[in-house]
């Protein structure tokens, strides 16, 4: 091994309880500090925000599921008083302020949280194209592109990526519909009815012995020898982490017509789901961008495969990966099965993010089925994550926050496009789990 990463171990004193697949919380000692090197600011977001605006008209049309929403993109934000009794109940803990929901499970086009970001950036690649081959203007009506005419242009180019399944999912259908020749490389856990899903939408499916971070490599490979194929990197794009971010604009607005406030006596904590760190960093950047210091993110990872906390705590980032502290990345979580952080998130997240929590597999599968049964909602075991870290979260920082009058946020990640079989499966295994 690198010195440098076994020196850092050395000095980081959570890696004991991580080989030990103990679930912990993690506190950001750089949390709040000032940070001159972000990359971006709030101009970022909105030049996202516009641009989801110019392409709402052929959303509409190309995805007909978003007429209703005239081809905005979005989850709602939705109280779970049963689910709270539920959880106090489980946890025999009163959990002190409000619990929501914010449902990704229900997005449009790949029913995850990867509809914002990974559709986002194969608009950005559309837009530009259309712009350089066709003669599209920033004022025209976008849904030109689902014409044929623009159809043909857009199948002289390729897009590709590596996923585990759900970033692949959006991005290979949302490509394809456009008439991009579209290949989604795909981790040895991804599941089957995603694959086969892909390939009924016209999208040519690789499939790896490897992990979510060899698929990604592999991706990368294949477009590197191709001038015409657009790569989307889940380990390092600014506009997959921006697509994310626009969240935050949106959420800002649900606060607000739902009377939901936030300030020093009425703090909001978010809890998202991390694999790479790119989904939850690009929203949680978001969150303290447009909403400020009184949202504080934290992230959810499996005790199995805890990649962003590790690459956090030690301050290596993408450099350092769960396998160099000798644990075996195995989870039921996939959404989440990432062994590696991605190149921004960690950086990104270094004084934004509150902290991070690991939790045990079993946990999430039984959330699956207490928030199915106390509110019908119905999302994959990675969504859950966040129900299973909100204990630790309030005890480790009881002395810091009026919990009393907190909101606490449970981003909810995926689950709608889940078949009905395998949606049983993971609720039965839930039901057992909490007999
Ligand atoms: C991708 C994904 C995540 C995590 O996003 P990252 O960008 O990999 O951190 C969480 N939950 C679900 C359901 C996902 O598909």
């Amino acid at each position: 091994m690198d010195s440098n990463i076994a020196a850092k171990i050395a000095v980081t004193p959570i890696v004991d309880q991580l080989k030990d697949y103990q679930p912990l919380f993690w506190k950001n000692p750089n949390y709040g500090q000032a940070d001159s090197d972000l990359p971006f600011s709030k101009e970022y977001i909105f030049d996202a925000v516009a641009r989801w605006e110019r392409f709402a008209p052929y959303l509409a049309v190309a995805f007909p599921e978003t007429k209703a929403m005239h081809g905005i993109i979005e989850s709602p934000l939705t109280p779970i008083e049963h689910m709270q009794k539920a959880w106090s109940k489980y946890n025999n803990y009163d959990l002190p302020g409000t619990l929501y929901i914010k449902q990704d499970n229900a997005l449009p086009i790949s029913g995850s949280i990867k509809s914002r970001g990974g559709i986002y950036e194969v608009l950005k690649f559309a837009e530009k194209v259309a712009m350089t081959d066709g003669d599209l203007t920033y004022m025209d009506d976008y849904s030109v592109l689902a014409t044929p005419r623009y159809q043909k242009i857009f199948s002289k180019y390729g897009i590709t990526a590596g996923s585990t399944g759900n970033l692949g999912l959006s991005i290979g259908i949302a490509a394809a519909t456009f008439g991009f020749k579209t290949t989604i490389h795909m981790s040895h856990d991804a599941r089957t009815w995603k694959k086969e899903k892909l390939r009924a939408n016209g999208v040519q499916v690789i499939e790896h012995d490897g992990d979510c971070n060899f698929a990604v490599a592999q991706a990368r490979q294949q477009a590197s020898n191709d001038p015409y194929t657009y790569f989307i990197d889940d380990e390092g794009s600014k506009d997959l982490f921006l697509g994310y971010a626009v969240a935050a604009v949106r959420l800002q607005k649900q606060l607000v017509q739902q009377h939901i406030r936030v300030d020093q006596d009425h703090p909001i904590f978010v809890y998202l789901p991390a694999g790479v760190g790119g989904s939850p960093g690009g929203v949680t950047f978001g969150l303290k961008e447009i909403i400020g210091s009184d949202i504080h993110g934290i992230f959810a990872e499996p005790t199995h495969i805890p990649s962003v906390t590790l690459g956090m705590a030690t301050g290596l980032n993408h450099d350092i990966s769960v396998y160099d502290i000798g644990i075996d990345g195995n989870t039921q979580a996939d959404g989440l099965a990432v062994s590696r952080p991605s190149v921004l998130a960690g950086r990104i997240m270094k004084t934004l993010l509150r902290g991070c929590a690991t939790f045990n597999d079993s946990e999430i599968l039984k959330y699956v089925a207490l928030l199915a049964d106390s509110e019908n909602i119905k999302i994959e075991p990675s969504a859950a994550a966040g129900f299973a870290i909100i204990k630790e979260t309030v005890s480790a920082l009881q002395d810091d926050y009026n919990f009393a009058d907190a909101t606490h946020i449970i981003w909810s990640t995926g689950g709608n496009m889940v078949p009905v079989a395998d949606m049983q499966k993971f609720y039965q295994m839930g039901k057992e789990l909490l007999n």
